[in-house]
């Protein structure tokens, strides 16, 4: 994939952001923060990510609420599990949390794996606790696939903004309009898996530069107060955001559906069809992809 300049990437995060708004994914955030538990706030943070421990608990609220009502429901009724394995670290396999632009890291093939098993788990009957805990290492993971950070360390003065731009992130989000794009894996099948999740990591790798270069003006260190919401790291913070959960919902739902769980009503296919029905009315300008 050919490297964007700042210019053209911010551009594309204007046009995402603009096609696609669910307000009232965002209205009903305080409610189900209830429902949640707190239990993520005293997760590790991975060395270098995008997503601070309150933006991973944000991250699942927020994908919770897009699947079906017979998985929420799981979800919920194990709410501490569902935490522990969002923050569960993956022992003695830190390269399972990135995949760098240089080859190192395993986080495709780990994503991949944890995907593939939480499905088996489903269909050999494991106990639904169990199953639960899975889905939240794939939370975990789903949400490393869509972090830029996770995608190189090419950038020797990484460490400096690292942090920085972790807390920007979680403080941007009240203003992050949430977006979907139906894209799920093609099947439940280990290359399916691989190859959805490998677009994913080379998907929000174009965003590692970006970052980086936003730190630096005038070859001085700057701070994320000086970012504003036409800002490329707010462009970028809020899209790699939007999509981390719209991956997260379509990653549960899969292996949900494929696993012979009750997969109606969900609200992201509510969402997504009054999305299509809108694209298709005479006048109406066709959704984009990135
Ligand atoms: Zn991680």
């Amino acid at each position: 994939m050919q490297p964007r300049g700042p210019e053209s990437i911010l551009t594309s995060c204007r046009s995402l952001t603009r096609i696609r708004a669910f307000p009232t994914l965002r209205s009903r955030r305080a409610a189900l923060a209830l429902v949640i538990v707190a239990a993520f706030a005293s997760g590790p943070a991975d060395p270098a990510a995008a997503w601070s421990p309150a933006t991973r608990k944000q991250m699942v609220e927020d994908a919770v609420r897009l699947v079906p009502p017979a998985l929420q429901r799981l979800l919920k009724r194990y709410r501490r599990e569902l935490a522990r394995g969002m923050t569960l670290r993956i022992p003695e396999q830190e390269a399972g949390h990135f995949e760098h632009a240089d080859g190192s890291g395993d986080l495709v093939e780990t994503a991949t794996d944890t995907m593939r098993a939480a499905w088996v788990a489903l269909q050999t009957g494991e106990p639904l606790r169990q199953v639960v805990t899975r889905m939240g290492r794939v939370a975990h993971l789903v949400g490393d696939l869509d972090d830029p950070l996770a995608m190189s360390h090419e950038d020797p003065r990484e460490p400096l903004y690292a942090q920085d731009y972790a807390r920007y992130v979680e403080r941007i989000l009240p203003k992050v309009r949430l977006t979907l794009e139906h894209r799920p894996p093609q099947g439940i099948d280990t290359d399916s898996l691989r190859s959805w999740s490998r677009a994913s990591a080379d998907w929000s790798r174009d965003f590692y530069d970006p970052i980086g270069r936003s730190y630096w003006v005038d070859g001085r260190l700057v701070e994320s107060r000086t970012f504003d919401e036409r800002s490329i790291p707010f462009g970028i913070g809020s899209l790699t955001y939007a999509r981390a959960v719209n991956d997260l919902a379509l990653a549960w739902m899969t292996i949900w559906r494929e696993g012979g769980g009750d997969a109606s009503g969900a609200l992201y296919d509510r969402l997504i069809e009054v999305r299509e029905r809108r694209a298709g009315d005479p006048g109406a300008s066709p959704a984009t992809q990135p």
